[in-house]
């Protein structure tokens, strides 16, 4: 498999060149040239455990690793290391993927990983993936990030104490919650650098953007990204739903599902919409958003246009700009990198872009958005009717969700722990007792390491050098 970019300026590279560019040098995003369906192997597929059902999706598109390297990835990446925590009784998806019935609703738990967030599913796979080719090709990798929250915490573990590689992850000094914060700083390995940074987040990634694009500092220093363009983060994420599809018409009888999906930056359910093309059993996408409802609006007009960005309960949601948004523009424009590059071009210029429909965008698709009291009262209902505690992310894909009318069976992708965000928990239910995991309590105690540094991109820059060179020292 061959990969090329959206904008159609790159000469076409393979798998492992894919995941070390990140975003494509012509400042597209990287897709592969063809999609490859296994419509006529789904039976084969269903019978298979997570590791092995990745290696079988995943092993489509990285055809330049050798299969019985992929199975040992797969299997370190999904394997029993890969859990945090003992519950027993989780069934269909094992560990990284269970899909439990809450009422009519199956809710596909993507929280089971070391940061309690979705995340940790793309991003353990792609520290090891990252590992696995510098141990081929040699040379180091310097993994640069700016997080909000949530980011910084599943990439740091996904890189820590691997070889070959530093990650230094900036997040705004004092800007991010508790547990956020400790769950970066908390990771002692001697590769892992944080950065507070005395700015807003806003600053950290200009900070990241400029380095990045320093061609000089970027080659001498081999800096790498981890951020949601990453094409191994997207194909990571099309595994959970073939297997949840295929836990949940087993348990219902159903011959499809359709599922709901909390978005921010488009990655998450862009999986989806590469399973359904692939031949994954799902007969809908339903697309949820929080107040920055961007892409609801997209879906149900055709006009992507720029607003304000709203702070609310489901932060890691608080987007406008859609990072992966573009790959599947790329595929609604019929795979036409000029007419791409004209319409990221005006959206540059003018924060909007138009395609031409007569009412909603894509029949696959079916999108909503979740205001404050709407998830507030979705956490409260669900947890009193069912006992079963939602995020915030979660809760907005479950509001929209309960508005479908009736139809195949409804997959709700649950995208943090709870625990992640015990204040809007309290907040719907009253309660503060009921958003807690062992993990966040063992955080609470746990040492911490950070650099303090100025907003000024020569500290970060001279950190980055000085760690580098007392490598080689
Ligand atoms: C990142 C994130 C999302 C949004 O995912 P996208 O792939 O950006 O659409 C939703 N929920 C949680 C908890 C997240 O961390």
């Amino acid at each position: 498999m061959k990969y090329i970019s959206t904008r159609g300026q790159i000469k076409p590279i393979g798998f492992q060149d894919a995941v070390m560019m990140g975003l494509a040098d012509d400042g597209g995003l990287i897709v592969p040239e063809s999609i490859p369906s296994v419509a006529d192997r789904l039976d084969e597929l269903a019978a298979m455990d997570y590791p092995a059902l990745a290696c079988e999706i995943i092993g489509l598109f990285a055809t330049d690793i050798p299969t019985n390297d992929l199975r040992e990835l797969m299997r370190r990446t999904y394997g029993e290391r890969y859990f945090t925590n003992d519950e027993a009784g989780l069934s269909g998806g094992g560990r990284v993927a269970p899909s439990v019935p809450v009422g009519d609703l199956h809710i596909l738990e993507l929280w089971h990983g070391p940061t309690l967030a979705f995340k940790d599913v793309a991003l353990q796979l792609l520290g090891n993936l990252f590992e696995y080719i510098l141990a081929r090709r040699g040379g180091r990798l310097n993994i640069l990030g700016a997080t909000s929250g949530d980011t910084g915490s599943a990439a740091i573990h996904g890189c820590r104490g691997r070889d070959g590689l530093d990650i230094f992850i900036m997040h705004p000094r004092g800007r991010v919650s508790e547990i956020q914060r400790r769950q970066m700083t908390s990771v002692l390995d001697a590769n892992v650098h944080n950065l507070a940074v005395e700015g807003s987040f806003d600053d950290c990634q200009r900070i990241m953007k400029t380095l990045a694009s320093d061609i000089d500092f970027k080659r001498t220093y081999s800096l790498g990204a981890v951020n949601s363009v990453n094409w191994a983060r997207v194909l990571a994420q099309i595994v959970y739903y073939f297997k949840a599809a295929f836990d949940v018409t087993a348990a219902t009888g159903a011959q499809a599902v359709r599922v709901s999906v909390p978005t921010g930056n488009f990655g998450d359910i862009l999986a989806g919409y590469y399973a359904r093309r692939m031949g994954a059993p799902i007969s809908g996408l339903i697309l949820a958003t929080n107040e920055n409802d961007i892409l609801s609006r997209f879906f149900n007009t055709g006009v992507y246009s720029l607003g304000e960005v709203y702070r609310t309960l489901s932060p890691s949601m608080d987007i406008q700009v859609a990072s992966n948004f573009e790959r599947y523009l790329f595929y609604k424009v019929g795979c036409d990198g000029g007419r791409i590059r004209e319409m990221m071009e005006q959206f540059g210029k003018t924060g909007s872009l138009e395609i031409e429909t007569d009412g909603p965008v894509d029949p696959l698709f079916t999108a909503g958005a979740a205001d404050r009291q709407a998830v507030l009262a979705t956490i409260r209902d669900t947890y009193r009717q069912h006992n079963y505690v939602l995020d915030p992310h979660t809760a907005c894909g479950v509001h929209v969700a309960n508005q479908q009318p009736g139809g195949d069976p409804l997959v709700c992708l649950a995208t943090a722990h709870p625990a992640k965000f015990p204040d809007a928990v309290a907040a719907a239910t009253g309660r503060d007792d009921l958003a807690t995991h062992p993990c966040i309590a063992e955080l609470m105690a746990a040492e911490e390491r950070c650099t303090v540094l100025p907003e000024d991109i020569e500290a970060v820059r001279s950190f980055i050098e000085n760690t580098v060179a007392g490598h080689s020292a």
